[in-house]
């Protein structure tokens, strides 16, 4: 038995730090915020606060094959507003925070060339365009480049820490308290100003590569964001937006990787069982190759559904310079994919490639999933600021917008610090109940020796999330009756929260990530419920509601109201600001 096995609330070391702004995660969005606080005001304590190490974090860890978002020669802001509103079938979207993240989208995209990103050029110096608004990158050390550069602004990095939860006083956060992942110890961080960019949620659903053996986490978001971010603004009662516009996405059948880089990168066209193009046979209504990525995620679904499986990215007519091009794209990005096909011995020129649905993820990123946020990127909680794939309102930022939004976030912050009389007060009882909170499993271990381990829960959740909530083994369909059913299950499994054990550092981490997903789940089911329409196949449908209702052309948010305990479910208008 480990020493950490026996750890107990007070005999668990504290840590106590100070700072002017605080970043919760080190990935892409909390980077940018840290170098542009730092460039306001050098003079102010910046500090990254990093579940993983900031070297190789986050959605870049293993690096990108293409920026999806860049607004070329010849297109404009508003342009950028009009694609996006397109790809979420007409909205509702935050065009006002859009068109905010495009004034600093190419900036922060050329910086990063600066900086020594390599991104590719066509014939005419321009950079290399893979789509509309995509450009090609040789992205595999993209997030070394960027922690690099943070330490050079003199910004102060602690990993292996994982944020629990936000400390307040009187109604505004002053800090946040965090779990030492490797040590065990607890951090209490004091902060002036407070920016959450941990990313968007994994692992509430199911996959369709989870069948009982190890490869639980073979999914296609970064598996360490859990929504840690969301479910601690939920319990202190931040306004969340569009919960229910998850993303799902098509990816290459028992490996979960991309595909927008053969689809999109070599125009290779996703075919059905009996080899008919699908989004040119079935879809052209709805756009055809052009189609959103709603319709584009869902159409392998219906294909399956409706009798037309199995699905597949049509690689056969490529050449052999394309397949080597595609092998080295996926060495930045998705390294094992190239040995699966290996594994495999799988030649693409000859067998298509297997695609399915991905199962369901939040992600503020892609969808509008996330807090509600103003313009400087403040959250309706006074001292807390949100940007990247954790803020809400707008989707179709992916890497650019998402660095774009810590810039904002960091303006925001470094604007608040310098209006601040105060620092607050850290309540020693809060801080002492949320020790207690954190170590609780390994208590139950330590004391009763018997339990849920988190692994278990995990299980619990994914399935209920995948058979009732809409996941891809219900090819995304769910009603009003199946989220009734997940709702009251989610709370007999938040009531057995407190059987979870933890016998070390590692499972007292995953404890508290399902008990994160858990708050999250929760929201995201009334969030599903409200949306009695289908409005983004897919990604939202509800069987019972097959039509869009055009009177629900508008933002579902949600409260947690930390008095009554209650999921407050309301919304708020769509406001176009772009014809
Ligand atoms: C596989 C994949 C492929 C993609 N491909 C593309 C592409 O080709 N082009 C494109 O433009 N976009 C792409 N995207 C989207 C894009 O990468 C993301 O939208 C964007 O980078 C997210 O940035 P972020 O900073 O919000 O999140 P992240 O970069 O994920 O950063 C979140 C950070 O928070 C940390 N964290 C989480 N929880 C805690 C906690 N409790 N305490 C402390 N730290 C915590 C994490 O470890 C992480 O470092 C892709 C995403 C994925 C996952």
């Amino acid at each position: 038995m480990s020493e950490k096995r026996l750890l107990k609330p007070e005999a668990v070391q504290e840590v106590h730090l100070e700072t002017d702004i605080l970043i919760i995660g080190a990935g892409n969005a909390g980077c940018f915020a840290a170098i542009e606080a730092k460039r306001l005001n050098p003079n102010l304590k910046v500090t990254l606060l990093e579940k993983a190490h900031i070297d190789r974090s986050g959605c870049l860890a293993a690096g990108m094959d293409a920026l999806n978002t860049y607004i070329k020669k010849g297109k404009t802001r508003e342009d950028l507003v009009r694609w996006s509103r397109d790809q979420v079938g007409g909205g509702p979207l935050r065009e006002d925070l859009t068109l905010s993240m495009a004034e600093y989208l190419n900036r922060c995209i050329e910086e990063w060339e600066e900086w020594g990103l390599p991104i590719k050029k066509d014939e005419n110096g321009e950079y290399l365009a893979r789509g509309k608004w995509d450009i090609a990158i040789h992205g595999e050390s993209m997030k070394v480049i960027l922690a690099e550069k943070v330490r050079e602004y003199n910004c102060e990095v602690i990993n292996k820490v994982a944020a629990t939860s936000y400390l307040v006083d009187e109604g505004r956060v002053v800090g946040v308290t965090g779990l030492g992942v490797k040590d065990g110890k607890f951090y209490v961080v004091r902060a002036g100003a407070t920016i959450v960019a941990t990313g968007g949620a994994a692992g509430l659903y199911k996959p369709y590569t989870n069948d009982g053996n190890d490869c639980h986490h073979q999914i296609w978001y970064s598996p360490f964001n859990v929504g840690t971010g969301y479910a601690m603004g939920i319990r202190i009662g931040a306004e969340m937006t569009s919960f229910e516009m998850r993303w799902c996405a098509v990816r290459t059948k028992d490996f979960n990787g991309p595909i927008d880089t053969i689809s999109v990168g070599y125009n290779a066209a996703m075919i059905n069982g009996r080899g008919e193009k699908i989004l040119q046979t079935h879809y052209s209504h709805l756009g055809g190759e052009a189609a959103p990525r709603f319709i584009r995620a869902n159409a392998p679904m219906d294909e399956w559904l409706a009798g037309r499986g199995p699905t597949y990215v049509d690689t056969t007519g490529m050449t052999p310079e394309q397949v080597k091009d595609l092998k080295e794209d996926y060495l930045n990005e998705r390294p094992t994919f190239v040995q699966f096909l290996a594994a495999r011995g799988q030649d693409i020129t000859r067998e298509p490639i297997e695609v399915y649905g991905s199962d369901p993820y939040i992600v503020g990123g892609h969808t509008a999933s996330g807090y509600w946020i103003n313009n400087d990127r403040s959250t309706t909680v006074p001292g807390l600021f949100a940007c990247g794939d954790v803020a809400g309102g707008v989707p179709n930022k992916f890497v650019g917008g998402c660095a774009a939004e810590g810039v904002l976030a960091a303006i925001g912050a470094v604007q608040y610090v310098a209006g601040l009389t105060d620092r607050g007060h850290i309540d020693p009882e809060a801080v002492k109940s949320e020790k207690e909170r954190v170590y609780a499993p390994m208590v139950q271990m330590a004391e009763v020796g018997d339990g849920i381990t988190p692994r278990e829960m995990e299980e619990r959740l994914q399935r209920l999330m995948d058979e009732y909530a809409g996941g891809v083994h219900q090819f995304y369909r769910t009603d009003h009756h199946r989220l009734e059913y997940a709702l009251k299950h989610i709370k007999i499994l938040q009531e057995q929260v407190r059987y979870l054990i933890a016998e070390d550092v590692f499972n007292l981490l995953a404890a508290h990530e399902v008990i994160d997903r858990l708050t999250v789940a929760e929201v995201l089911v009334h969030h599903l419920l409200y949306r009695a329409e289908t409005r983004w196949p897919g990604w939202q449908t509800r069987a019972d509601f097959p039509e869009k209702d055009e009177k629900l052309n508008c933002f579902v948010n949600s409260r947690f109201n930390p008095e009554t305990g209650a999921i407050e479910v309301f919304t708020r208008p769509y406001e176009k600001v772009v014809d």
